[in-house]
């Protein structure tokens, strides 16, 4: 996945011939302003903006500097009826939503992505101040990315057909796609627009309502998004935004009788939470995008420069906060010592520090939970005997920021090795044989995603096949623009259906 990562990122920029992976222009990013106005922090409801009902704020940090931004509405049971209503009301037998051509559904969601388009450096400003994340990447990588998927779903939108189906005798049968009708949507802080735009595009694209919860870490450009959804002409009641916490607006919305869908993006944790919800209350459907300790797999006859860049980007990528970090490196034996010796030289270079800077690769990480919780897995690395090989501690006198990590002679039995860290740490292990390395590689409770380096692309497919991974991705390195890429259906939580 880091590799269609890297092919999405690169393919935003038209203009810059396929960069490699972080080597962007600056020239072709405008100079950003790092305090950008907030100009939205209610509910979203009805088109509408409110208050809680219970009159509740809460503050969302800059995580770069540990100060408030602003106070945001915070959504409690209440507020989540409210937009349950609003919702469903939108969603009746009749409505303008529901009258509606799907092409013209599908030409909403176009200006959307459009509006989107038109507003890109500003939203990357506030998703940069809210979640962290080097602008560079906000601009270059999120922002296109994100008008691309509500493109692509508005294409979808008058393309969704049934079938008719030769059933023996005298009937005419057929299937009809109808939308679900409202549909829960709780995601995390990680790529706050994305996660946002990979729910609510293609639920919009099939004709169904929303209530979205989104993460108490970065509310604010799903809010500024709720204000172009209104602006483009959504009828009311289609999309309603809710900021609040998990265990209260969150679990609300997952136990409601009148949510036909639960759509969660989060941990594995709270996706059994999602999942139980659903059984005590209305068996409504659900679909869960959960964890991973990925590995990533670098036989001996890999390109070695572009295995340790690959490898170095797919886990330090967006401060190591991707559900698809490879987060588990084995390398084959022979080659093992250049590969740590590598890596480690490329981590000391990254650029860690004002994700506003144009040249910063590594912003802080989202929140004082997860920078405790990263630099405890770190304390748990070196006391159970694996090798701090660079980093390991605090990177700045303020903000949530740390150093690049690396681990060698991390055995599989270690919590590093084991429990997804979700921060810039690299595990570094040593394999021999292939058998050896796809049974110690599915040796986990995940099973998201996972990468294979090798010039040979037999050995590739033999590796693949074996893994037991929702999306596997290969590069047989001396083609650059061969990409393997197989999709197993394994596991729930590997779903690609993000409706
Ligand atoms: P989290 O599960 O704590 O929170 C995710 C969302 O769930 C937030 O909006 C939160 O408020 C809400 N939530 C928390 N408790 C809840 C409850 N009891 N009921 C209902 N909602 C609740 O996850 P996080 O720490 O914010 O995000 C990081 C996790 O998300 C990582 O495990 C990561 O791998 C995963 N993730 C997965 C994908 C994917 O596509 N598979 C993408 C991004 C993140």
């Amino acid at each position: 996945k880091s590799t269609m990562i890297r092919t999405v990122f690169s393919r935003s920029l038209p203009r810059l011939c396929r960069p490699p992976a972080c080597h962007y222009s600056a020239g072709a990013i405008p100079e950003p302003c790092s305090q950008p106005e907030v100009h939205y922090d209610k509910l979203f409801i009805n088109n509408q903006w409110e208050d809680a009902a219970s009159g509740k704020t809460f503050p969302t940090i800059n995580p770069a500097t540990g100060e408030v931004i602003c106070q945001v509405a915070e959504a409690d049971v209440a507020d989540v009826d409210k937009a349950v209503k609003a919702a469903r009301d939108a969603f009746r037998w009749g409505s303008p939503w529901r009258r509606m051509d799907a092409s013209h559904r599908g030409l909403l969601i176009n200006r959307l992505a459009d509006a989107i388009e038109r507003d890109s450096a500003y939203l990357a400003e506030l998703e940069t101040l809210d979640n962290g994340k080097p602008y560079a990447m906000s601009y270059t990588m999120d922002l296109p990315t994100v008008v691309k998927c509500f493109r692509y779903h508005a294409g979808w939108a008058d393309k969704w057909e049934g079938k008719t189906i030769p059933i023996d005798g005298d009937y005419f049968c057929y299937t009809r796609h109808e939308p679900i009708g409202v549909c829960g949507q709780i995601i995390p802080w990680n790529f706050p627009l994305l996660m946002q735009a990979w729910k609510l595009a293609p639920a919009l694209a099939t004709g169904n309502t929303v209530v979205m919860k989104v993460a108490e870490q970065t509310p604010l450009t799903a809010l500024y998004v709720a204000s172009l959804i209104k602006e483009v002409g959504f009828p009311e009641g289609v999309v309603n935004i809710l900021p609040g916490m998990g265990p209260s607006a969150g679990a609300a919305l997952a136990r409601h009788m009148d949510v036909d869908k639960l759509a969660f993006t989060g941990s594995t944790e709270v996706g059994h939470l999602i999942q139980q919800a659903s059984g005590s209350s209305n068996l409504k459907k659900v679909t869960l995008e959960l964890g991973g300790k990925s590995p990533n797999i670098i036989l001996s006859d890999a390109n070695m420069e572009d295995a340790v860049e690959q490898a170095h980007f797919g886990l330090f990528f967006s401060q190591g906060q991707c559900c698809c970090a490879g987060s588990r490196i084995f390398v084959q034996a022979d080659i093992y010592d250049e590969f740590v010796e590598r890596s480690v030289e490329r981590a000391r270079r990254r650029v860690v520090g004002n994700p506003f800077d144009l040249k910063t690769e590594q912003g802080p990480q989202v929140d004082q939970e997860q920078f405790n919780k990263i630099l405890g897995y770190i304390s748990s690395g070196k006391r159970e005997g694996a090798k701090l090989m660079c980093g390991g501690g605090v990177a700045a006198d303020r903000g949530y920021f740390i150093q690049p990590t690396v681990f060698g002679d991390v055995q599989d039995n270690m919590t590093i090795a084991r429990e997804e860290i979700f921060g810039p740490v690299m595990q570094i292990m040593k394999f021999k044989t292939l058998e050896e390395v796809v049974t110690r590689a599915n040796d986990t409770k995940y099973g998201l995603a996972a990468g294979v380096f090798t010039k040979d692309i037999d050995k590739a497919s033999y590796v693949s096949n074996g893994l037991r991974a929702g999306t596997v991705c290969s590069e047989p390195s001396q083609q650059r623009l061969v990409h393997l890429i197989q999709h197993h259906d394994y596991k729930d939580t590997t779903s690609i259906c993000n409706l």
